[in-house]
């Protein structure tokens, strides 16, 4: 079974414990009333879904309940690391590195 580690609890745990919750990073626009309807559904709707690295919001519902990020490999479905809520994203081209490198 896959495991998942919360950086939270600072351990390891069985993926039944998380609930993915899209994609990270999805900034809220600060002025909603003034956006184009376009914005908005760029906002709303459009997701990167990159073959690759891909940075998610995990929450640990069976555990401590706290939301977190994760950066997901979506080609080999494995992941890369995960931080909490609030921290920079990590450089997606570092990353895909290190992933490259653990599949060697
Ligand atoms: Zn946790």
């Amino acid at each position: 079974m896959l495991q998942i580690y919360c950086p939270y609890c600072k351990e390891e745990r069985p993926e039944l414990e998380f609930r993915h919750a899209g994609e990270a990073h999805i900034a809220r626009p600060a002025d909603m009333k003034s956006i184009s309807d376009e914005e908005f559904e760029g906002y709303f709707f459009i997701r990167s879904n990159p073959k690759g690295i891909a940075f998610e919001r995990w929450r640990h519902v069976h555990g401590c309940g706290r939301f977190f990020n994760a950066a997901r490999d979506t080609v080999s479905d494995k992941f890369i690391t995960t931080y909490e809520a609030g921290e920079p994203k990590p450089d997606a081209a570092e990353l895909a590195a290190k992933s490259g490198e653990a599949d060697k």
